[in-house]
């Protein structure tokens, strides 16, 4: 019968915290790994270990840990004999089809009262190997790690280790809202949240009628790839087409951009204040476009009192790329839309606004009956 065995890392350092922290990756766990054939979870000496069923679907759980906040790193593994004499044996078997010149054995005690050290066991099973293959051990640089876990009562062996996404379980660190624009950016920006412990609520807005659908379903294939680093939480899909419109009539064009993002701002924070979330999130990145300047930052988050958190403010859009690769979000967010902000987007946006002036533009809008027209139909 095989396992897995769940190393995490940083939340062993939350001190008397720690029970929450373990307790929300296991349930994050079994949520996530649900119907693939994990029989129990259980907390041993400072991991997690998975007791698999016959049958079970050992890629689909690894994939699944591989996207599970909190996990420094996971193995597949099985369980040996406690007698080092017998699980020397047992290794032997198991490695027997593995081709190696090199190898060193890692042993690791998560149980101090076990009889021999790990030094002990690295030896008497490192000279067995040696004798047994031919193959010569190598410290720095092996062609193969076998690598023994002791626990109180049961000892595991495996040969490779599989990095985890590290982070805090999803869930530890409340609840924000993501304002999603189906661009490359804004996933990312909901993903460093999440890795952070963060449940993400996500909030698009969309153009619809006046675009097409294109944007809203961007944003539902983005949330499915995102969700799986997280329980679901709820999608809003909000309209924006009136409002812009309204905004277009009223205020002078250089200051639409700024106003357009107040006016999401507020309305997410209304949402924030629905789902309980307490930070709002954006995509932004500092100097990227108009709407990224120091000062137009300002003036927009002026808007609402919520804290507006921005995770890749400081990061260039080649890295911004190269995480949406890892994250598997690229390629949906550069299929062409119609963004809502393509629509009446002026020529020349004023990229130093200051909060005066906004304010003063802002005075021709009955900004709570627009605030109203979005929330009224969202879905
Ligand atoms: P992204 O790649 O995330 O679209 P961007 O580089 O295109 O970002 P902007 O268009 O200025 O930059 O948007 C800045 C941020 O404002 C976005 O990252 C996102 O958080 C938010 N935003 C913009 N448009 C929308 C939208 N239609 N719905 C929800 N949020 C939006
Ligand atoms: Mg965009």
């Amino acid at each position: 019968m095989k396992h897995f065995i769940v190393h995490y890392q940083e939340i062993v350092l939350k001190g008397k915290n720690r029970y929450i922290f373990v307790n929300k990756l296991i349930e994050n766990i079994k949520y996530a790994t649900a119907g693939l054939g994990v029989k129990q979870i259980r907390h041993k000496d400072g991991r997690l270990i998975l007791d698999l069923s016959a049958g079970a679907g050992e890629d689909m759980i690894s994939d699944r840990l591989s996207k599970t906040f909190g996990i420094a790193n996971f193995v597949l593994t099985r369980r040996i004999s406690n007698d080092v004499n017998v699980f020397k044996e047992e290794i032997l078997h198991h490695i027997k089809d593995r081709n190696f010149k090199s190898f060193r054995v890692s042993a690791r005690r998560g149980y101090k009262g076990y009889p021999l050290t790990s030094m002990d066991v690295d030896r008497i099973v490192g000279a067995h190997v040696k004798e047994s293959t031919g193959a010569k051990v190598n410290l720095t640089k092996p062609e193969l790690t076998i690598y023994v876990q002791i626990l109180s009562g049961e000892t595991y062996f495996y040969l490779d280790k599989i990095q985890g996404p590290g982070g805090l379980p999803a869930g530890t660190g409340g609840i924000v809202v993501c304002l999603l624009s189906g661009g490359i950016d804004s996933p990312v920006a909901a993903y460093r949240m999440m890795k952070r412990g963060c449940s993400v609520v996500f909030v698009h807005f969309h153009s619809y009628p006046y675009l097409s659908k294109a944007s809203q379903e961007k944003v539902q294939d983005l949330t499915e790839i995102l969700n799986q680093y997280q329980q679901p939480v709820k999608t809003y899909m909000l309209p924006f087409g009136d409002i812009q419109k309204e905004i277009v009539l009223s205020v002078p064009a250089k200051y639409r951009v700024v106003i357009y993002r107040r006016m999401m701002l507020r309305i997410a924070e209304r949402i924030a204040g629905e789902a309980g979330a307490l930070a709002l999130i954006t995509g932004d990145s500092l100097g990227q476009v108009a709407s990224q300047t120091l000062e137009n930052i300002t003036t927009t988050e002026h808007a609402v009192t919520l804290p507006v958190l921005r995770p890749l403010i400081g990061m260039d859009k080649g890295e911004i790329i190269a995480q949406a690769i890892r994250i598997g979000t690229y390629d949906i967010s550069i299929i062409p839309d119609q963004d809502c902000c393509q629509l009446f987007i002026p020529k020349n946006p004023a990229v130093r606004t200051i909060i005066r002036e906004i304010e003063r533009a802002e005075m021709r809008l009955d900004i709570e009956k627009l605030i109203k027209i979005a929330l009224v139909h969202a879905n």
